[in-house]
């Protein structure tokens, strides 16, 4: 019996994944959401993260990637970023679980007398709290028609188990009919024997099956398509107990993670769930997908954007931003080639060394002092030569004290992040946040609504007269240096509705210089670019033809 009965039944599809980490479950999860959505389905996709961090805030970039941020405040796993560039679905705080937040909620339960004198153990207690976030999101969301999980981890982790032990007791509620498992794997290929091998696949889907878990589907990472032939496909089917039809090969991408639908598609994954959970529905309509995904693989035109920052060499730190860069260079057919520089370098052998040959400059979010002093040196070459330049949450905050310093002449002007006692604080932390002591909870996070001015650069990039964009930061442009800041030529165009906080800010006589900040990059999407992002590939599109 369902729990759900009298409501319309909300359909599952739980994506576990074996044999590795970081095989692409996350990519192939939010493919399925893109081509389930295309069928015209309402599709909610949401993260089960077994670590123990209640949230990813906490983590450094190093160990976690880009912390994404939503219009609530949540900061969340970067799949959460996947999730909504791939599907419509505004997400919430309840689409981001961890054990962290399981045990927190059991603890305090216990702690309150909830458990009216029971012996609180892992089954039911934590298996319930983590099947009360599907409840919960179901409940939330009556609309929905599909809600797409995805459990962080590697089937056969001691701290994932207790996840796909919820997820079999989950399903015994809502009935098997309802719910639908998604297996991916990785087949490996041994260069010496040049074939690829099941073995561990095989292995994977048993440890799933101990638990009481059945995949549905398995998706099965490899190098090229074709090396998942027939005699595989025979192989991994009747070991795993899955239809031949349902063992579907997931291939690198050639050219952008955009093709991930498309190539599933091809192999008719979402027909599998739709037929599995009994839902009669039409084909997708990938024609705009594939439109945006032609215009990356054949640019006409091509720019040169350098990103400076401090975890460069890290491909996830900036993950938004690049997926961010991409869609505003489709839109304009252009490949824009990024150049990811770190700060440090450009103070040791200056800005015209590093970035001379650029056609933009973007100074992305970040923490802390190091390198800032090689992005001021990188803004100001960009300022005074005419670069396009794009400046994001810190890269804001570099661009006021980049003009407070070398326009205005403000000497010692800083953040006092970088410098606590600097004799100019052009950024600082706000009177009625300095008191906050606990991490995080100072920060400005999450939507906020701000007010553009009209005849401003950012005005004419978002036509509106209002926006809302996603914060994560401590510090704020002190607005006690707005007057000498503006009398010198900056233009802030844009605060806070509430506070009025310095939003945005622009140089003007610029072919194009505007810094928020706020995050723009979490809110740009295939075929919807950001706005600004859009403004500053044409910009520099401009500048490469000039
Ligand atoms: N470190 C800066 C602050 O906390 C900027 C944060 C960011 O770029 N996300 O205000």
């Amino acid at each position: 019996m369902s729990d759900t009965e009298n409501s319309k039944q909300m359909k599952y599809v739980f994506v576990t994944g074996g044999v590795v980490s970081s095989l692409g479950k996350g990519l192939a999860a939010s493919s399925l959401g893109a081509l389930l959505e295309q069928r015209g389905l309402k599709v909610m996709m949401q993260k089960f993260d077994p670590y123990l961090n209640v949230d990813p805030g906490t983590m450094s970039p190093f160990q976690h990637g880009e912390v994404y941020v939503l219009d609530d405040g949540a900061e969340c796993d970067l799949d959460l970023g996947h999730y909504e560039r791939f599907t419509s679905g505004v997400l919430s705080k309840f689409n981001n679980l961890t054990s962290g937040q399981v045990f927190d909620t059991v603890i305090k339960k216990e702690r309150a007398g909830t458990y009216l004198g029971k012996t609180v153990q892992y089954i039911p207690h934590v298996t319930d709290e983590i099947q009360e976030r599907l409840f919960e999101v179901t409940r939330r969301n009556p609309d929905v028609d599909i809600l797409l999980t995805e459990i962080g981890g590697t089937v056969g982790d001691i701290e994932g188990h207790l996840f796909l032990e919820a997820l079999r007791q989950f399903t015994l509620k809502v009935g098997r009919e309802n719910v639908c498992f998604i297996h991916a794997t990785l087949l490996p290929k041994l260069r010496a024997a040049g074939e690829i091998k099941t073995k561990p696949t095989q292995q994977s889907v048993a440890k799933l099956r101990e638990i009481g878990i059945i995949p549905d589907v398995i998706v099965c990472r490899v190098e090229k398509e074709e090396e998942l032939d027939d005699d595989n496909r025979r192989k991994i089917a009747m070991f795993c107990n899955v239809d031949e039809k349902a063992v579907i090969p997931f291939a690198d991408v050639d050219h952008t993670i955009y093709e991930g639908p498309l190539n599933l598609r091809k192999h008719f994954i979402d027909r599998l769930v739709v037929a599995r959970l009994g839902i009669d529905i039409h084909n997708p309509d990938l024609s705009h997908w594939q439109d945006f995904v032609d215009k990356i693989i054949n640019p006409k035109h091509r720019v040169k954007i350098a990103v400076v920052g401090k975890y460069i060499e890290l491909q996830d730190a900036y993950k938004s931003i690049y997926e961010s860069i991409t869609h505003a260079g489709a839109h304009h057919s252009t490949f824009p080639e990024v150049v990811r520089v770190d700060a440090e370098e450009i103070e040791e052998k200056g800005a015209e060394a590093v970035i001379g040959k650029v056609d933009g400059l973007l100074i992305p979010g970040g923490f802390g002092d190091r390198g800032t002093e090689g992005k001021i040196l990188a803004t100001q070459y960009a300022r005074e030569n005419n670069i396009p330049f794009f400046g994001i949450c810190l890269g804001m905050q570099i661009a006021s004290i980049e003009f407070a310093r070398n326009v205005c002449g403000i000497e010692g002007a800083n953040s006092t992040e970088f410098e606590k006692e600097c004799a100019n604080p052009i950024i600082d932390i706000q009177e009625d946040q300095r008191e906050i002591e606990s991490k995080g909870a100072n920060m400005r996070l999450g939507a906020c609504e701000s007010i553009v001015y009209p005849d401003t650069l950012a005005h004419k990039l978002y036509n509106a007269d209002r926006i809302s964009e996603r914060h994560r930061h401590r510090y704020e442009f002190n607005s006690a240096y707005k007057e000498r800041l503006t009398d010198n030529g900056l233009v802030i165009s844009s605060v806070s509705a509430k506070e009025g906080l310095v939003e945005i800010v622009e140089v003007p006589n610029h072919p194009f210089f505007i810094a928020a900040q706020f995050h723009p990059e979490f809110k740009s999407k295939p075929n919807q670019p950001h706005p600004i992002f859009a403004g500053f590939i044409e910009a520099a599109l401009e500048h490469s033809q000039a």
